[in-house]
């Protein structure tokens, strides 16, 4: 396996990760399966708040394995919740199944939901870029909302419509005028844990915060995910059926709950 061909079937799947990368096995890794009744709820958690500057959208990257929607703006923080510090806005993206019964990397009590959305932010309070904040246990913060079968998410179409765009390998396209706050649930409260980016390099970096609420996607909405190709211009097509790595051990970690 080289570093640039993990994956996430066979050979080069999530089982193999750790022999490219150690941390696989860490002690602090993600995603995990929220078990409700371990949770702790905790008083001192504040509420999340996020504002977010359309404006500061810039592109769609098909990633290969994954699509990202990008954003280069200091004004687009989150701050609150879990965090002592603000964190700017770098790109969100999602995870999803090769069917709807699964796909979502985070479970809630051992159930799988079709997708999840994942909003990426990091310390810029402390550090002076993203690659900069990456590796450290304080650099990331995530927000993840669970994404379950059900009506159409009108919010999601202008992001779906773009895929067709990016279809292959390194593709990109502008992305202009989106506020990803749109697509989170009306509540935002949520659980919290400390952990680690979900693919190589794996970082334990990421301060988690997943949404209680879950919110809606179709089964016509996830096929155009599934129509993501992993493969370049010009090889043989190649869909994303997949990119959700399981669930990874506890060790002892709490999650909290603000609700
Ligand atoms: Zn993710």
């Amino acid at each position: 396996m080289a570093t640039s061909q993990w994956g996430y079937d066979g050979p080069n799947g999530p089982a193999q990760w750790s022999k490219l990368y150690p941390i696989a096995n860490g002690n602090n890794q993600s995603p995990i399966d929220i078990k409700t009744s371990e949770v702790k709820h905790d008083t001192s958690l504040k509420p999340i708040s996020v504002s977010y500057n359309p404006a500061g959208a810039k592109e769609i990257i098909n990633v290969g394995h994954s699509f990202h929607v990008t954003f280069e703006d200091d004004k687009s923080v989150l701050k609150g919740g879990p965090l002592s510090d603000s964190y700017q806005l770098v790109q969100f993206h999602f995870h999803w199944g090769s069917t709807d019964e699964y796909g979502s990397e985070h479970l809630v009590d051992g159930d799988k939901y079709a997708a999840e959305l994942h909003i990426v932010h990091w310390n810029s309070a402390k550090y002076s870029s993203v690659a900069d904040a990456i590796s450290k246990p304080d650099g990331i913060a995530i927000i993840g909302v669970l994404m379950k079968v059900g009506q159409a998410n009108s919010k999601l179409q202008k992001v779906l419509d773009a895929i067709s765009e990016v279809k292959t390998k390194d593709k990109k396209a502008p992305f202009k005028n989106f506020d990803p706050s749109t697509l989170l649930p009306s509540s935002l409260d949520y659980y919290t844990y400390f952990g680690s980016l979900t693919h190589p390099p794996l970082h334990e970096s990421v301060t988690w915060i997943i949404c209680k609420e879950i919110i809606s996607i179709s089964k016509e909405q996830l096929a155009q995910f599934r129509s993501l190709l992993s493969s370049a211009e010009g090889e043989k097509a190649v869909p994303v059926l997949h990119n959700n790595r399981p669930p990874q051990p506890l060790k002892g970690r709490v999650v909290k709950a603000s609700f």
